[in-house]
């Protein structure tokens, strides 16, 4: 076994359906007497609720949480929370709600309390991101942990079935990088294999119609679940490499959706890897079944009835050269080095939607 570091972050995580009502429990824990909840527009109703069953321990909702947690969204809240004497935040929702939680744990510094309901991870994780001008600002910082995590598979039955597989393929991009990251050890390299083989068991069940509340579908709702935890565990703990280099671009410069983006990238990523990174590509591949890593990956994605193609997610052909430019600027660590026309024919596959030869 090779030298490693590997450091545990201190986080409390409540798992298990029906949890959710045990959220007042967990502010009482920490002596949490003045809640903010936070939400997405869409999810306002699931915010309000949260606020009613917290009762004098809710000072408000804050219900304007948005993709890229824009500067403007975060002095409002901040405002907001200050005005009401808010001493700690709950966010209810997906990373966007979770984002903002974070940019109110720098500033004005509240303890937050997460309870996500999409797959992506970011409750597990110290990285924050702010869009300012157009920009996002991104960095890690201790303080915006979320101390607390619960995590109720219930609160995922109202996720479109489309979304959840996205999601779910958000998660497993996390685990199958950190396999190669150049900072992972024994223990992510455990963890990322479980969270990938967990969700590649639930994916192909979550596609089916949010109808289906079949005791199958639930199961696929936990499992699903506890593979978010686990790949957003080792998304906090390892760089990042080549596939979250080019998700970052196409979603923070070309616009593109974050879990979407993510199931179609990652396939094209993993071939690029593939011989540079072996022994992470068994890995990947034996947790999600199939032929290799990069065919698992595309399998998984598009066997869920996901359309592969970046063409069909509104990227343009005639951003290509430019999407390729970007990616080779402030490389992040990865196994095979970036080589400018190998990462402009990735671009290319992942635009036309074509699965990976090997
Ligand atoms: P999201 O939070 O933007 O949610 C997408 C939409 O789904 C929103 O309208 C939301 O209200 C809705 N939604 C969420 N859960 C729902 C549910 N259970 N039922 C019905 N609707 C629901 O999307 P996301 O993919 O969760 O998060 C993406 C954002 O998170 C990106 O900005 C990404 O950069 C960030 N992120 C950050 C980290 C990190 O570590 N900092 C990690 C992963 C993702």
């Amino acid at each position: 076994m090779k030298r490693f570091v590997h450091t545990v972050l201190s986080q409390r995580v409540v798992f298990g359906a029906g949890t959710f009502a045990e959220l007042g429990d967990e502010l009482t824990r920490f002596d949490g007497q003045r809640a903010l909840v936070l939400s997405t527009p869409d999810q306002r109703l699931l915010a309000q609720a949260t606020a009613a069953k917290l009762g004098a321990k809710a000072v408000g909702v804050f219900d304007r949480a948005a993709m890229h947690v824009p500067i403007e969204t975060v002095d409002a809240a901040r405002s907001f929370a200050r005005s009401l004497g808010a001493d700690c935040v709950v966010a209810v929702g997906g990373g966007s709600t979770i984002g903002l939680a974070k940019a109110l744990a720098l500033e004005p510094g509240l303890r937050v309390v997460a309870v996500p309901t999409t797959y992506a991870g970011s409750e597990m994780t110290p990285i924050y991101g702010i869009t300012e001008s157009g920009a996002k600002r991104t960095g890690r910082d201790p303080r915006v942990l979320p101390s607390t995590v619960i995590y109720d598979p219930d609160l995922t039955r109202s996720l479109p079935a489309a979304t959840s597989v996205m999601s779910g393929i958000n998660a497993v991009a996390h685990a199958a990088e950190a396999l190669y990251a150049v900072d992972r050890s024994p223990i992510t390299d455990l963890l990322a294999q479980e969270g990938i083989a967990a969700l590649a068991r639930a994916v192909p069940v979550l596609a089916r119609s949010m109808a289906d509340v079949s005791a199958v579908q639930e199961q696929a709702r936990v499992d699903a679940l506890y593979g978010a935890w686990l790949c957003g565990s080792v998304l906090g703990s390892v760089s990042l490499a080549l596939h979250h280099k080019l998700c970052h671009i196409l979603g923070g410069s070309f616009d593109l959706p974050h879990a979407h983006t993510h199931a179609i990238v990652l396939p094209h990523a993993l071939a690029y890897n593939a011989a540079a990174a072996p022994d992470a590509m068994r890995k990947i591949r034996r947790a999600l079944g199939g032929e290799s890593a990069a065919q698992g990956a595309y399998d998984l994605a598009a066997g869920a009835g996901l359309s592969m193609a970046m063409r069909d997610i509104g990227f343009k052909a005639e951003d290509l050269d430019s999407a390729c430019r970007l990616a080779l600027e402030h490389p992040y660590p990865n196994p095979r080095a970036l080589e400018p026309r190998a990462i402009r024919q990735l671009l290319q596959d992942a635009f036309d939607g074509v699965r990976p030869v090997r």
